[in-house]
């Protein structure tokens, strides 16, 4: 297997795209007079689901930044992670149980969070590839937020996540080249993108060792 690793170059522009990510959501929520501040929720305990190699790897990039010990007591609760996530599944309950990179209500890997974990919040909306228009109505504080101060939620501002979604599946196209819809889709949860290993993929037939090409 070979790693999916992420060149300088592409690391910058997923910085440059989280950042974009930010600065939208933050203009919204100032605009709505919206904050997590107070909450008595906490929405790190959400299951969801991630779906690029890019992510994957730039939280492996985070990751490897942190000491050994840290890495291990992490890697550790991911594991605890998934046991809980399992039994909640055999029951036929979606799992609910705190993602394993929270310390004190702080996000151990808050500059390699993911894209969910960054846009969470204030209402958005989506164009899809065929057209169709997804809107996310935000958080349950939001939309009691939205429902006081609007006569209907579509006047309410929001952040328009396609361009950014484009830029991450540019990443994606550029990172895994152009058998991209040939590697397994990734479907995992964080616990799951530790527990794995950083991404990987078959070894291309060509750098096999013992393999000889005539290039
Ligand atoms: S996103 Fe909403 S529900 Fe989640 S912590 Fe913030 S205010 Fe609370
Ligand atoms: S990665 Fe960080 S922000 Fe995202 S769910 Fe986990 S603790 Fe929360």
């Amino acid at each position: 297997m070979k790693e999916v690793a992420l060149s300088e170059r592409l690391s910058e522009e997923i910085r440059k795209i989280y950042k974009a990510m930010e600065s939208e959501y933050d203009e919204v929520a100032r605009a709505l007079n919206f904050s997590c501040n107070a909450c008595p929720d906490n929405c790190c305990d959400s299951y969801f689901l991630h779906h690029t190699y890019t992510e994957w790897a730039y939280l492996w990039k985070g990751f490897r930044e942190l000491d050994k010990a840290r890495q291990q007591e992490l890697m550790a609760r991911s594991q605890q992670y998934l046991l809980e996530c399992a039994k909640a599944e055999t029951k036929g309950e979606r799992p609910q149980v705190m993602c394993p990179l929270i310390d004190d209500g702080h996000c151990t890997l808050y500059t390699h969070r993911l894209m969910v974990c960054r846009t969470h919040g204030v209402p958005a909306s989506m164009r899809r590839p065929d057209g169709q228009t997804l809107s996310f109505p935000g958080c349950f504080r939001c939309q009691t937020i939205v429902k006081k101060k609007f006569v209907h939620d579509s006047q309410a501002p929001h952040v328009e996540r396609t361009q950014l979604l484009q830029r991450l599946v540019a990443v994606e196209r550029e990172l895994m080249g152009e058998k991209l819809h040939l590697y397994p889709r990734v479907k995992l949860s964080i616990a799951q993108m530790l527990v794995n290993g950083p991404p990987a993929i078959p070894t291309p037939h060509c750098e096999r060792p013992g393999i000889k090409t005539n290039v």
